[in-house]
């Protein structure tokens, strides 16, 4: 009979594979129990397929959660040099880009899933796919250890799930509140409709009961239903705390943030040439559509000639364009989720729980989430490595 420690982990996803690597490096018996038909859906697609897997420069301050110092330990642990020289260990190999955000070297997602798969399975990892646990009990009766790797109901179609929470709250875990974050923003206004499709480079301003909270620079996405886009997602996590709380949430978007005010309203004028009308003029500035929809909401004729008060009053418009953000699009389009198994009840050096001895977190399942920029992951290999650690020491 064997007489090596007996680890279930609930969950194949990023931290939980690290976790079982790190667990089975050290001889341990370990058993990934994964509800899809195959390992982390979530890695495969994200950064659009690439794998924004971490971040060279990590620290409490790119994390939000009711203590997002609960981070510091499990980063310190476990920093990018640290991950970096891990995964090399196992054939993947980084491409660090001048912003500190990092992509396997293969630029695929696939490589990173493979890689680890292929290495937890040489080092005996058991994988058992289509298992999906919704109990605690019986394996806290047949393992020495259990780590809950669930991570967080965002993304259902690729794994999300809130079975991390029910299966905390079975030994009397709390749930911080959940809401989703780094997703796309619903607007009130119909006018959007009109701009689906239309893709820039601008600025969006956060606003929350008429107070200006951020402001950032990035792609935006008009679709059906709002906005999207890397700007939109960076803004979303203030605009979905708020919107939890029922408070009042408006963004303001500058379409042409790169020209002041006064030299966009000279070049319009410049670009008034006698046969132009409005709308020919705003052409030469931002997208047909766009021009046309702002006409409409402004109210002015298109085929009206230019003077200079409309062109203050349409630059204005093109770079304080308000909109009322109604509702996020919600979980099943978030990358991931805040809130979740409160951190005051898990040792953030262990990944312990404080409720049960044999019980173990990581990742997104925790009660902290990152910001855009390889922080989920950073978290989700830092957290899933401390629990391993732990479990080995035990
Ligand atoms: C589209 C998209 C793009 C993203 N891009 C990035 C990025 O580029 N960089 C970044 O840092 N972060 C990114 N993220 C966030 C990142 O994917 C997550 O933060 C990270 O995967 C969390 O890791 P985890 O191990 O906690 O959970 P997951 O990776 O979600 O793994 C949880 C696993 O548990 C399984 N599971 C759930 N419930 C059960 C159950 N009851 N029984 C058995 N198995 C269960 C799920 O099927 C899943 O495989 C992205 C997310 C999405 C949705």
């Amino acid at each position: 009979m064997s007489t090596s420690k007996s680890v279930a982990i609930i969950g194949g996803g990023a931290c939980g594979l690290l976790c079982a690597i790190e667990c089975a490096k050290a001889s341990l018996e370990v058993t990934i129990f994964e509800k899809n038909t195959k390992a982390a859906k979530k890695i495969l697609a994200s950064g659009n397929g690439r794998c924004n897997i971490s971040n060279t420069t990590l620290s409490s301050s790119d994390y939000f959660g009711e203590d997002s110092n609960f981070v510091s330990y499990a980063l310190e642990e476990f920093g990018f040099k640290k991950f970096q020289n891990y995964v090399e260990n196992f054939g993947l190999f980084l491409d660090i880009k001048e912003d500190g955000k990092a992509y396997p070297l293969s630029n695929e997602a696939k490589s990173v899933t493979h890689l680890m798969v292929m290495y937890a399975q040489s080092l005996g990892v058991n994988f058992l796919y289509e298992q999906r646990v919704t109990k605690l009990q019986p394996l806290l009766d047949k393992f020495d250890a259990i780590v809950i790797a669930t991570g967080s109901q965002a993304a259902s179609h690729l794994g999300g799930s809130e079975d991390g929470y029910t299966l905390a709250q079975e030994v009397g875990h709390t749930i911080v509140p959940t809401y989703p974050t780094l997703v796309q923003l619903e607007l009130q206004e119909s006018c959007v409709k009109k701009l689906a499709g239309i893709k820039l480079a601008g600025e969006v301003t956060l606003f929350i009961n008429n107070k200006k909270e951020q402001t950032i620079s990035g792609d935006i996405l008009f679709t059906n239903y709002g906005v999207s886009g890397l700007a939109i997602l960076d803004i979303s996590h203030l605009a979905s705390e708020a919107l939890k709380d029922y408070q009042v949430v408006d963004i303001s978007l500058n379409l042409l943030p790169k020209i002041a005010p006064q030299k966009l309203v000279s070049l319009l004028m410049q670009n008034n040439i006698n046969s132009f009308t409005l709308i020919e003029v705003l052409a030469g500035f931002v997208p047909l559509k766009i021009a046309k929809t702002l006409l409409e909401e402004l109210q002015i004729n298109p085929t009206t000639k230019l003077n200079t008060k409309l062109a203050k009053k349409i630059v204005n418009k093109l770079q304080n364009w308000k909109f009322e953000v109604t509702q996020t699009h919600g979980f099943r389009h978030a990358e991931a989720s805040a809130g979740g198994v409160s951190t005051k009840e898990i040792d953030p050096k262990t990944m312990n729980s404080k409720k049960h001895p044999k019980l173990y977190f990581c990742g997104e399942v925790i009660d902290v989430v990152g910001r855009r920029g390889g922080f989920n992951f950073a978290w989700a290999w830092a957290s899933g490595y401390s629990a391993a650690k732990a479990i080995v020491k035990q």
